[in-house]
């Protein structure tokens, strides 16, 4: 045995996918690899071109091979990869860096490294979050050929170990081809955020994963042993015995828990006091709601239809989206889908519909704002949603509305259509529901204006949030005010559901708060008994509401809605929860909500520990 002293710290990040994993990290090293610079002489020029050019046409091999390993993983993973290649095909990036080893002599490595700075450079000046993702793709092909120019691996899963926990400041969709392939525990990043790549992949394998942890690459090393609570953001980085002993009671209660939440998953949602709730699945592309389905949702909510429009080569044409939208009634049949209307703009964004000069674009041109503007999408898309309806219940939402005028703007459209069609002889249903989602603050002050208007509410929690307490839903430096129980948007969930039982029209919710365990006492005590969320939360949601009392529920609301800070409100439904679940099923599903509020955010303890050292360490 030999002592090496490591690091005890814990981190916190955001947990986008719930569950404990423990075990020792996988670190796979994305550190910039050297790059050295030498002249070369007028005679090594040929030379220098052809070991670029092997490069080259080694990387294309390379990403050749894991798109042919992703194909089942999913589309977008295979189109990410697609982006790859075109970009070892890029003019810029051959021809600048032939022509740097060509007229300066430069060595391959050293000429490249400047051609990638420079393109860099180019998408750090555009102002738009697709470039900007594009700019990590300019990293990680950059990378992949310098290794190959060096003569390095590229990092790599191959010798982890089974059940390691994989440690990265970023993940490649190279990365995500061998996580599909090893049995991993689960994972962490520095970067990314609930929508990452990396975020989705995790929740689709169900695998605990926190994104977003801050200094994790300069605390966490190959052989450390390591905890990540997928559920609450936290990695325990090297922690005391005792306390991975707590967290392998945690995780052994909670994987018992999850799998007989699974067994009890499509019995439906009635609370104990004999309320039946409709739980119902989020989803973002068709190939999701079969597995919401499975996960025991009673139909799909929310359909984003945009995630159709992102990471394209074309725009859906009415022919693609009516196939699409068809094949969500069908893998919600009996149960009725409700697919929105396009939500671009804002951070969605779409290389077919730029939106040029917007310095915020969350408050400019997103959503039915946009679709007004270009009624040419609307159209397509109601045409599509107008012959898909002759399959199965449809539901059609559309997002982000403020005024009343919006409304009436887009069912002319619908109106508009159904004409047309109905002259070309397609089948339509006669009654298509037709909701709006809550999630401007003005539409929730209107409430009941806009409820004569359509046939159902969904409140966007995640919108509504950002936009009453003027908290980007996205910013790290504020995310510590994004906070669902405030009590501003007590008041405002009070108002929408009040409109809606009074003007006789369901209100439900799919924004992230209907999906989390921490706000279901509120949201059942407001009256709401249409939920629609992530898959992964469906089970525990829905054994959480078999052990609520909904009476009990709304007396809490009542107990709260005048308190004068999210953290009172907070601390009041933590104390229900605790006396209504404790020594329930669910306990271990959602003990971390009953930990000390207090320690959240903070380092607890970073002293160094010695530690043995473990047979895989790559440390000396
Ligand atoms: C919301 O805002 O709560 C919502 C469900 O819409 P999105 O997250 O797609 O903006
Ligand atoms: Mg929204």
């Amino acid at each position: 045995m030999s002592t090496a002293y490591r690091k005890r710290v814990t981190l916190y990040g955001i947990g986008v996918s719930p569950g404990y994993a423990i075990g020792r990290a996988h670190f796979v090293d994305r550190r910039k690899v050297k790059v050295p610079h030498a002249h070369l002489s007028e005679s090594e020029v040929p030379e220098e071109l052809d070991r670029f050019r092997q490069a080259l046409s080694v990387s294309e091999q390379q990403i050749s091979d894991l798109k042919a390993r992703l194909q089942s993983a999913g589309e977008e993973h295979y189109l990410i990869l697609d982006a790859h290649q075109l970009m070892l095909r890029d003019h810029m990036l051959i021809d600048g860096t032939c022509q740097l080893i060509r007229e300066q002599h430069l060595n391959a490595e050293w000429a490249l490294k400047k051609v990638l700075r420079s393109i860099k450079q180019v998408f750090d000046n555009i102002e738009d979050e697709y470039f900007r993702e594009r700019r990590s793709d300019v990293d990680f092909v950059g990378d992949r050929l310098l290794r190959n120019l060096l003569g390095k691996d590229q990092p790599t899963l191959d010798n982890m170990m089974p059940g390691s926990v994989v440690v990265a400041h970023d993940l490649s969709p190279a990365d995500t081809a061998q996580i599909l392939e090893t049995s991993a525990g689960g994972f962490v990043t520095e970067v990314g955020g609930r929508t990452s790549h990396t975020a989705i992949m995790a929740r689709s394998l169900e695998l605990p994963a926190v994104v977003a942890v801050d200094g994790l690459t300069e605390y966490v090393g190959t052989g450390d042993v390591i905890v990540i609570d997928g559920s609450n953001g936290r990695v325990h980085v090297n922690p005391e015995p005792e306390e991975v002993q707590r967290y392998q009671q945690r995780q052994a209660a909670y994987n018992a828990e999850r799998a007989k939440l699974d067994t009890e998953r499509m019995s439906p949602a009635v609370s104990s006091d004999g309320i039946g709730v409709n739980v119902r699945g989020n989803i973002e592309l068709p190939e999701e709601a079969p597995i919401v389905v499975e996960h025991g949702a009673h139909g799909v909510g929310l359909f984003r239809t945009e995630f159709l429009f992102m990471q394209r080569k074309a725009l859906p044409d009415e022919q693609e989206q009516y196939e699409r939208y068809v094949e969500v009634l069908d893998a919600c049949a009996p149960e009725s889908a409700t697919i929105r209307t396009l939500d671009l703009g804002g951070d969605k964004l779409s290389n077919f519909v730029k939106i040029e000069d917007e310095s915020n674009p969350v408050m400019g041109l997103r959503a039915v704002r946009l679709c007004l503007k270009r009624p040419e999408l609307l159209k397509t898309q109601a045409r599509a949603l107008l012959r898909a309806s002759a399959h199965g219940p449809l539901k059609v939402m559309v997002p982000l509305v403020s005024r009343v005028s919006e409304i009436r703007a887009v069912k002319r459209v619908f109106t508009a259509c159904r004409a047309e069609l109905q002259a070309e002889g397609v089948a339509m249903a006669d009654d298509i529901a037709f909701g709006i989602m809550i999630e401007v603050p003005a539409a929730a002050l209107i409430a009941k204006q806009l409820a004569k208007e359509v046939d159902f509410f969904s409140i966007g929690t995640n919108d509504l949030i950002q936009y009453t307490l003027a908290v980007d839903r996205g910013n790290p430096h504020v995310a510590h005010m994004y906070a669902p129980l405030h009590p501003a948007m007590l008041s405002l969930l009070s108002t929408i559901t009040n409109a809606g039982r009074e003007m006789g029209i369901e209100v439900s919710m799919c924004g992230e708060m209907a999906g989390d365990p921490m706000c279901l006492p509120i949201v059942l005590g407001l009256g709401l008994t249409h939920l629609s969320m992530n898959a992964t939360s469906i089970p525990l949601i829905k054994t959480m509401i078999r052990n609520l009392d909904v009476s009990e529920c709304r007396d809490l609301v009542e107990a709260v809605r005048d308190l004068p800070s999210n953290e009172q409100v907070e601390e009041n439904v933590r104390f229900f929860l605790r006396e209504a679940l404790v020594g329930s099923s669910v306990e271990p599903m959602i003990d971390a909500l009953f930990d000390d509020p207090s320690m959240a955010g903070e380092f607890i303890d970073f002293s160094p520990v010695p530690v043995k050292e473990h047979s895989n360490d790559d440390e000396s």
